[in-house]
């Protein structure tokens, strides 16, 4: 993968940036994103921030190469804190995290979100605490996307601010309001992967000197939960 050849996990984040946007894409690593999208023309420019050294020197270097330093500037900083108002940033990119990191991330500075209109995350795990932050922080989901990749399923979850952000159930905001409608192949085999998973831990859980009933519990009711959501898509 290079700025030029995004991964479909990467493209399909890209595919939600509106056009013309201010961007930062947090956690940006190679700045791949951003610069992709800043050569096609389709962001006006932006920050790509990066906490870890090594990677931040990658994005630098990469911006530098492209010669896009006028536009996009890689900045060395812990999550949100890349963000100065003066980027007039509208459009924030977090992805290749998972859902904790995500969420802890716009929690610490949120107050640097004031101008942000679109959020697009991808976390790798942990999708459910992202969909809960954004209705507790006044963004509504606008649509979900999943995909497989090298093995590996992602979701891309894309929000807009709103003052009202619709309620979801744990239902909802565990398996996605928007992908629960779907019914896509590759939503039924992730949920049947972690189907399986849960029955394993289960067994095992079961097969304590003591058992753990509050465990076994919590387990079953998680069973229970994706076998009703997985009968009623796969019917
Ligand atoms: N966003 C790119 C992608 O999706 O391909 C890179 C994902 S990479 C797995 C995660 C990157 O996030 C790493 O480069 C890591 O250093 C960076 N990161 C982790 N925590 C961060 C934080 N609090 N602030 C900024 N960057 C962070």
């Amino acid at each position: 993968m290079d700025a030029d050849h995004l991964s479909n996990r990467l493209a399909t984040v890209a595919s939600y940036v509106p056009k013309g946007s201010r961007l930062a894409d947090i956690g940006t690593d190679h700045a791949y994103l951003p610069v992709n999208l800043l050569k096609r023309g389709l962001i006006a420019g932006g920050v790509a921030g990066e906490v870890v050294r090594g990677p931040f020197e990658n994005a630098a270097h990469e911006i530098q190469r492209e010669g896009l330093t006028d536009r996009l500037t890689a900045r060395l900083a812990n999550g949100l804190k890349a963000i100065e108002p003066a980027d007039q940033i509208d459009t924030v990119v977090i992805a290749g995290m998972g859902g904790t990191l995500i969420t802890q991330i716009l929690t610490q500075d949120f107050d640097r979100l004031a101008g942000v209109k679109r959020l697009i995350l991808q976390p790798n795990v942990g999708e459910m605490v992202v969909r809960r932050f954004l209705m507790t922080h006044g963004f509504q989901l606008v649509t979900e996307e999943i995909l497989a990749e090298d093995g590996h399923t992602y979701e891309v979850l894309v929000a807009d601010r709103a003052d009202q952000p619709e309620t979801y159930n744990d239902e909802e905001l565990r398996f996605g309001p928007y992908l629960l409608q779907e019914h896509s192949a590759i939503f039924i085999a992730k949920w049947q992967r972690e189907l399986a998973r849960t029955q394993a831990v289960r067994k095992q859980v079961q097969q304590a000197a003591v058992v753990p009933e509050d465990k076994v519990a919590q387990l079953t009711a998680e069973i229970q939960e994706i076998e009703e959501v997985l009968h009623r898509v796969s019917a």
